[in-house]
């Protein structure tokens, strides 16, 4: 069986990665997605365990000296993290595992697993992500012109990702991942077993 997919997305706050990794979630069973930690608020509707653990400063700093992150990151005076969790096991498994995570701990990512897929979300165009923004309702105007402040330099960091989508419509963006998610299932690197006809005629 081949090893599943360590799938990364990113992309400037407000850009759609949540909804978007919702629509694949929804639609791929295969897929599952890393509840990563972070000491934030939970905003209106968030569960604990379900869009993050949500933790203390003092908590997520144990978390760290226990070495239970693959990696983690301050955004935005807040810090994240991806918990182990038995990645690795998981993806051995077969799993897809989705990490939806910012472009620091992508990059910290990449230097520990090249083979993953790096995906960059873009959106449409600034004037749309701030509308997105806003739309959200769940920022004030100080994280809302931090977020757009942060967001032009943190989308040339997508230039060292393997893949670009632009979220445009939820259903074109997530059929692109999903185009691309089918095209990295069939590398020849994946699928080594599938050559194994030594015996002949
Ligand atoms: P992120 O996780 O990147 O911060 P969200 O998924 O929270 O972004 O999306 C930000 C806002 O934009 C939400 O209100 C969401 O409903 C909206 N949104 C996401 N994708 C689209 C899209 N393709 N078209 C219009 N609105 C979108
Ligand atoms: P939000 O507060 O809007 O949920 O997330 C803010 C930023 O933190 C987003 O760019 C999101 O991708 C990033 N983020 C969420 N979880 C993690 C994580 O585990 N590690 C890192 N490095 N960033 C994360």
């Amino acid at each position: 069986m081949s090893k599943g997919l360590l799938i990364v997305i990113s992309g400037a706050s407000g850009t759609g990665k949540g909804t978007i990794c919702k629509k694949l979630l929804a639609d791929l069973p295969e897929v599952a997605y890393s509840i990563s930690a972070t000491t934030r608020t939970p905003r209106p509707g968030e569960v604990d365990g379900r869009e993050y653990y949500f933790l203390s400063v003092d908590e997520f700093k144990s978390w760290i000296s226990e070495g239970k992150f693959l990696e983690y990151a301050e955004v935005y005076g807040n810090f994240y993290g991806t918990p182990l969790n038995k990645i690795e096991e998981r993806l051995n498994r077969g799993e897809d595992i989705i990490l939806e995570i910012d472009v620091q701990g992508a990059l910290n990512v990449k230097k520990k697993c090249p083979d993953g897929v790096y995906i960059f979300l873009l959106p449409p165009s600034l004037e749309e992500l701030k509308n997105r923004i806003e739309g959200r309702g769940t920022e004030t105007p100080e994280s809302l012109s931090r977020r757009l402040k942060n967001a032009v330099s943190e989308i040339k960091i997508g230039l060292e990702y393997d893949y670009v989508v632009v979220n445009d419509t939820i259903d074109n963006a997530a059929a692109q991942i999903k185009a691309i998610l089918t095209a990295e299932r069939l590398k020849v690197a994946r699928n080594a077993d599938k050559f194994e006809f030594e015996k002949g005629f």
